[in-house]
């Protein structure tokens, strides 16, 4: 990246690069403070409009801007393909599946914070009580770079849907498919400020905490969402942090061993390793344990990264580093490559890299390796495989594949999401809410939970009659406390 020397009265800029050779693919401005909450401004004004619309016109909206993301899914997962560097196939997975959430965040709005009589209880049977939940304002969504167009959906289209504005701080790797999405959003619903974006770096997106926005949500790393929450907190701004992982793969003795060994690779390699609930590292059982390995290296080895190949750049040049020095430091203390290894980090590639034999407290066991990279290990049973699968800080996703124990130590994974004889799946299914625990982060975002981190219930109380007894006035008699007391032990009273 480079940031242009900053002249007198022009703004400063920035360029993304393409992760595979380099090339410029777009210049964007650096937004100052000043004007990230001049933006949060025009955006408050618009979300008025916008949560007075209701429930069945942003739908109609929001689904005509699925159908154009899908209209015009080559195009944006060309610009995909230029700025982050995925393959084109694995982009337009990744526009499909943020469709399907924006279609279903469409369809469920109303039922999922629409109004709802609830029961008002013994006590206050003279009330009709109903709860709500109402639009937060402006949402601030700070996104990553590795899946530009389906995590920061996964709360744009949400808030969107919940009837906040948002705007967006993509980043600075990927921020032409950032504006890519609002501009395709403004095109469908006209021009009021609903869906806006800032572009810049770190301090943008420090501007954007402090800007007075209704509620931040972020998705990076857990060392930035340390800093994100730490902004925030100087407003009381409420945040959603969706960090890092260091997913596990358990492999039960009864696992089928194919789909095991296919999700393990596709899981680890896919979108070069660069994924927040990839597998990074793998539990096999001991009796199953040669024979899955031997699976594994049939598919890894003939998997290969480079233009054209299943497996694209590495996006963030820095990365590069972490990887090689996870590998080294994994062969260093014990380890072996039986796949790859030290070599297969190139300039702007990492070719796959199969470790095994890796001691547990070692780098590329403990910290986000974020390359195309999988730690195998041989454990004497599935508890094993489960102590240490949860000996981590984060706590994100995971995997079980196991035909007869897999709900039951799927269930007992410490992590927010985690998938039986599949890899990855529940981020597919739009009912399901997505986010993390430890250091993972908090909050959630998807499904009807992540649809209510974006707005505030509202409970209503309304008086249908004059209650028998009588509690919230000073007229209130003697008689009515004692009956208060009767009640109360009739009700709550006996052991
Ligand atoms: P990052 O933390 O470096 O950056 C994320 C965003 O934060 C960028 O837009 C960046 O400009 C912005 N930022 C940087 N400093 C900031 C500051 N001080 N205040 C406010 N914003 C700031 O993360 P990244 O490298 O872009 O993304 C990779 C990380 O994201 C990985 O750890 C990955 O696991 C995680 N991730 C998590 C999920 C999830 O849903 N849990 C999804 C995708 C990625």
């Amino acid at each position: 990246m480079t940031v242009t020397e900053p002249a007198a009265a022009i703004a400063e800029t920035f360029d993304s690069l393409n992760p595979a050779t380099g090339e410029v693919v777009g210049t964007h401005r650096i937004f100052t403070d000043a004007e990230v909450n001049e933006t949060v401004q025009r955006g408050r004004k618009a979300a008025a409009w916008w949560a007075e619309l209701g429930f069945a016109d942003r739908g109609k909206i929001l689904r005509g801007w699925r159908s154009a993301l899908v209209r015009r899914s080559a195009e944006l997962a060309d610009l995909m393909h230029q700025e982050n560097g995925k393959p084109h196939a694995d982009a337009m997975i990744e526009i499909v599946l943020a469709a399907d959430h924006l279609d279903w965040a469409s369809k469920h709005a109303r039922k999922v914070l629409g109004r709802r009589r609830v029961s008002s209880g013994m006590l206050m049977i003279n009330q009709t009580a109903s709860v709500e939940y109402q639009p937060l304002g402006v949402v601030g969504v700070i996104g990553p770079w590795n899946y530009p167009v389906f995590t920061p959906a996964g709360s744009i289209v949400y808030a969107l849907a919940a009837g906040n504005a948002v705007v967006f701080k993509p980043s600075e790797y990927t921020p032409g498919i950032g504006q890519w999405l609002a501009d395709s959003f403004r095109e469908v619903a006209g021009d009021l400020p609903l869906f806006q974006v800032i572009t810049g770096l770190g301090a943008t997106g420090n501007a954007l905490c402090r800007s007075g926005v209704d509620k931040l949500a972020f998705t990076g790393s857990a060392a930035t969402g340390k800093k994100v929450m730490a902004a925030c907190a100087e407003n009381l701004t409420p945040v959603v942090i969706e960090a890092g992982g260091k997913d596990a793969l358990l492999v039960d003795e009864d696992a089928n061993l194919d789909a095991a060994a296919d999700a393990a690779v596709w899981g680890g390699m896919s979108n070069a390793g660069q994924t927040c609930v990839g597998v990074e590292r793998v539990y096999v059982h001991e009796r199953v344990y040669d024979q899955f390995l031997d699976k594994v290296v049939t598919l890894a080895k003939d998997l290969k990264a480079g233009e054209g190949e299943p497996i694209g750049p590495i996006t963030m040049p820095s990365q590069l580093k972490v990887i090689r020095r996870h590998i080294a430091d994994a062969i260093e203390h014990g380890g072996r490559a039986v796949v790859g290894g030290l070599d297969a980090v190139g300039d702007r590639y990492v070719q796959p890299t199969v470790l095994v034999d890796v001691p547990e407290e070692s780098a590329a066991v403990r910290e986000e390796t974020f390359g195309p990279t999988l730690t195998i290990a041989k454990v004497p049973d599935m508890e094993d495989a489960l102590r240490r699968a949860n000996a981590t800080n984060y706590g994100l996703g995971g995997a079980v594949f196991s035909r007869a124990r897999g709900l039951e130590l799927a269930r007992r994974l410490r992590s927010g999401m985690t998938s039986v004889n599949g890899v990855i799946t529940f981020a597919g299914v739009p009912s399901l809410p997505f986010g993390g625990i430890g250091e993972s982060g908090f909050g959630r975002i998807h499904g009807p939970d992540g649809m209510r981190e974006f707005a505030r219930p509202k409970a209503i109380t309304q008086q249908r009659f004059t209650s028998p007894v009588r509690t919230t006035t000073f007229t209130r008699r003697p008689s009515d406390d004692r009956q208060l007391v009767r009640m109360a032990r009739l009700l709550y009273g006996r052991r």
